[in-house]
C-alpha cells in the first residue's frame, strides 16, 4: 500500500435469501468498522450484493442503506450464484475502495479477524486469506466432504489454500487483476492463488450459521467441486490417456499368456482372438480420446483468455 492516507475498505457480502441474518450481520460488521477507525478511512462501507433473493433481502438492504450511509447495496437482476455475486460486489467495490474483504452473510467466518487482515494488508500484502483453524461447528458431513474436496483438488494439481473458502481480503490491484480473468465458470478459490501477489493468512474458528439455512446443498457442492476441477486441471484427460496405455499393457500380458498356452497346447479356441481384440481396441480408443482431449483442453485454455501475467513491481 503506497497511499499515505487511510485506505478505504469495502466489506462485500453476497446475500441469497438472507433476511433472517441481515440485521445481526449488519450490527456485527458495523462494530468491526467502528473498531478500525484508526486504520481505515471514514468512507469505508459494507456492500451487500443481493443475488436475486426471493425473500425481502433487498428491501432490508434498502432500508439499512437509508438509515446508515455506511451500508451500500447492489441488486442483481436474478440469482447468478455465489461466485458471480462476489465478482459483482468486487467490481463495484473497487470503484471506491482500496481494500476489499469478502465474507458470507451468515458470519460463520469470524468477522473480528478483518482487523488482522487489514493490518496485514497495511504491511504490504495484497491478498490475505481467512483460514479455518477448526471446523468443529460444521456438521460431520459438511466437514468430511469439504476436507475430501480440498485433498482431491490438491491431488488434481489445482492450487488452493487448504481450509480457505471465500473469506479473504484483496487490495485494489489484486481485484483489478482478478477482473481480467474473463472466464464464465468461476472458481475464485482457484483463481486468486494464480494472481501471484504477496499473500498472508489469518486463522479463525468457524462458527455456526446464526439463522436461515445453508444455500449450498450437496448437489450444489458437487457441481461446484466438479467446476473447480474441470476449470483448472487437465488431469481427468490425462487419466483417460494413461488408462489407454494400461489397457494396451494388459493386451500385451494376455498375448504372452496366449503364446504360453499355445506352446503347452492348452489354448481354448476363439478365446484369445476375442479377448485380445477387446483389450487392444479399447486401449487404442482410450489413447485416441486422451489425445483428442488434450487438444480440446488446449482450446479450452485458449478461449478462457486468461491474462498471461500480472505485474507486481516496475522500476522504469
Ligand atoms: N449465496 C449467494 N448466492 C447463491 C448461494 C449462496 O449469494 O446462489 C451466498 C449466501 O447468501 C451466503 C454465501 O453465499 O452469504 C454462502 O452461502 P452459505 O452460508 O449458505 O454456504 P455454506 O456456509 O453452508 O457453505
Ligand atoms: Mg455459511
Amino acid at each position: 500500500m503506497e497511499t499515505k492516507e487511510k485506505p478505504c475498505l469495502a466489506i462485500v457480502v453476497p446475500c441469497y435469501n438472507e433476511e433472517l441474518v441481515l440485521e445481526q450481520t449488519t450490527a456485527c460488521l458495523l462494530a468491526v468498522l467502528e473498531s478500525m477507525q484508526q486504520i481505515i478511512s471514514e468512507d469505508s462501507r459494507i456492500l451487500y450484493v443481493n443475488d436475486g433473493s426471493a425473500d425481502s433481502t433487498w428491501d432490508i438492504i434498502e432500508r439499512l442503506h437509508s438509515q446508515n450511509g455506511r451500508i451500500a447495496g447492489v441488486n442483481l437482476s436474478g440469482n447468478c450464484g455465489h461466485q458471480n455475486a462476489l465478482m459483482a460486489g468486487l467490481s463495484t467495490a473497487i470503484r471506491f475502495a482500496d481494500l476489499t474483504v469478502t465474507i458470507d452473510a451468515d458470519l460463520q467466518d469470524d468477522e473480528t479477524v478483518i482487523k488482522d487482515m487489514v493490518n496485514l494488508a497495511l504491511e504490504g500484502n495484497d491478498i490475505v486469506y481467512g483460514v479455518r483453524s477448526s471446523r468443529t461447528t460444521d456438521t460431520w458431513f459438511k466437514r468430511t466432504t469439504a476436507q475430501a474436496f480440498y485433498r482431491l483438488m490438491a491431488r488434481m494439481g489445482v492450487k488452493t489454500v487448504y481450509n480457505h473458502a471465500d473469506y479473504r481480503l484483496m487490495s485494489r490491484r489484486a481485484v483489478e487483476a482478478l477482473l481480467r480473468y474473463g472466464e464464465r465458470n468461476l472458481f475464485l478459490r482457484g483463481l486468486v492463488p494464480l494472481l501471484g501477489y504477496s499473500t498472508a493468512q489469518v486463522e479463525y474458528a468457524r462458527k455456526e450459521r446464526q439463522a436461515g439455512e445453508s444455500k449450498y446443498p450437496l448437489s450444489k457442492m458437487i457441481s461446484f467441486a466438479f467446476d473447480g476441477i474441470t476449470s483448472f486441471s487437465m488431469s481427468l484427460v490425462h487419466m483417460v490417456f494413461w488408462l489407454g496405455i494400461l489397457f494396451l499393457l494388459i493386451a500385451v500380458g494376455i498375448t504372452i499368456w496366449v503364446v504360453a498356452c499355445l506352446i503347452q497346447q492348452k489354448a481354448i479356441t476363439g478365446w484369445s482372438s476375442l479377448i485380445l481384440s477387446i483389450w487392444f481396441c479399447s486401449g487404442c480408443i482410450l489413447i485416441g480420446l486422451g489425445i483428442v482431449g488434450e487438444y480440446i483442453g488446449k482450446i479450452y485454455m485458449e478461449v478462457k483468455r486468461r491474462p498471461r501475467y500480472n505485474i507486481k513491481d516496475e522500476r522504469l
